[in-house]
């Protein structure tokens, strides 16, 4: 392809995988996911996965050229994905520009970028204004590299079995290299709380770096002030979602009290909602997932906010690594990203995980390499599609 030659969107395309259902969610089994590619008339095609989003409702709302999406972008001329986010947005102001949709809209983005790459034959992160980091940002690290922190759960919670497992996950995980673990006492006892969050600091010991994530546990600011307190000496590199996220008030209340940076935003949509996060809520680190917030149109404009507010972004994921190569691109341009989401296929139960995260920028030492190919630069193997395509 040569030239100013026009590429066009010619069809978009939805379908589902997953582990299947003998295979447990709650020990990290990929349920039923969307994925949506779409095609051009010069045959790129663009990549993208549509998390927690029932499959039906991406079904009905992306593909053929009668489907809310298929009416807006099928014929439309791949240029700048952001005017091509504007007109998907524009189409919405008659909605809330919140849920699913939004979501939706996020998954498209991102595979638009996906092809946009490709055309200009660059990787994503490069066209998003290329590595923003310096000798200044001194918790990013290196230029070249992306580190992923990884996400531990156990298959119970509260009490010696949740300790045990979630330790016994971050030594393994250590031992290959990782550098970052956040452990979840979700449904647990403030005591566990801390327990868990003491026990994995003894077992990585000092250097590597540990984060909490009790899952909306609290509706009080006294008992998570006073669990905050006990947690102070591990050294944290923040606390997640303390509280339900409707509010972002008791953040501000918490973050007040605590040097332990708060985090929150995992399901959070539009920059509008990063914003309130800010500055109501005082929140230090906001993890917006890199289709759910909008897509990298809107992670891009979320981290251009954070930057004067002294925030940090870290990019969650909690579903797989077509979601996380996305998240690699954004961490690759942003100056306040020292971390991105992992769910490490190494210790869970879940054949598809494994196969999507080794097709995936290899983790060589606890670090990803930036990537160098054009685009996003991930597929699917055919034979992984085939054998857990679900329809
Ligand atoms: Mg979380």
């Amino acid at each position: 392809m040569e030239g100013n030659i026009l590429v066009k969107i010619s069809q978009l395309e939805v379908f589902v995988i997953g582990d299947g259902p003998e295979i447990d969610p709650d020990k990290g089994g990929i349920e039923p996911l969307a994925c949506l590619r779409i095609h051009t008339d010069e045959g790129l095609t663009g990549l993208s996965e549509v998390f927690r989003v029932p499959p039906g409702v991406v079904q009905a709302t992306v593909g053929d050229s009668q489907t809310h999406f298929g009416k807006l972008l099928i014929g439309q001329e791949i240029t700048h994905p952001e005017r091509l986010w504007q007109n998907m947005w524009d189409a919405l102001m008659h909605t809330n520009r919140r849920g699913w949709e939004i979501i939706i809209l996020g998954a498209l983005d991102v595979a638009i970028w996906d092809i946009y790459g490709q055309m200009l034959r660059q990787p994503v992160w490069q066209l998003l204004g290329g590595i923003q980091r310096g000798p200044f940002q001194s918790t990013v690290g290196s230029t070249v590299e992306v580190t992923p922190y990884c996400t531990l759960v156990s298959d119970v919670w509260g009490g010696e079995a949740m300790f045990s497992q979630q330790v016994a996950r971050a030594e393994s995980l250590a031992s290959m290299g990782y550098k970052a673990f956040k452990v979840e006492p979700m449904m647990s006892s403030p005591r566990d709380v801390v327990e868990l969050a003491r026990r994995c600091r003894k077992a990585i010991g000092d250097d590597l770096a540990l984060m909490v994530d009790v899952g909306y546990l609290f509706n009080d600011v006294p008992t998570a002030v006073r669990v905050c307190r006990e947690l102070e000496e591990l050294n944290l590199t923040f606390f997640e979602t303390p509280f339900p996220v409707d509010n972002p008030e008791p953040y501000a209340k918490l973050a007040a009290k605590t040097c332990i940076p708060l985090a929150m935003g995992e399901h959070g949509v539009t920059r509008w909602e990063f914003l309130d996060m800010m500055d109501r809520g005082s929140v230090s680190v906001v993890q917006p997932y890199m289709t759910t917030c909008g897509g990298l149109t809107e992670a891009k404009r979320i981290v251009e906010l954070a930057l004067p507010r002294g925030a940090q972004v870290c990019p969650g994921n909690w579903s797989t690594q077509i979601l996380g190569a996305a998240s690699v691109h954004l961490a690759a341009y942003s100056p306040i990203t020292p971390f991105i989401e992992f769910a490490p296929a190494e210790v869970f139960e879940s054949p598809l995980r494994r196969e999507l995260q080794s097709a995936g920028f290899p983790v060589i030492n606890g670090k990803i390499n930036i990537p160098t190919k054009p685009g996003i630069g991930y597929q699917i193997p055919d034979d992984v599609l085939t054998a857990f395509r679900m329809g």
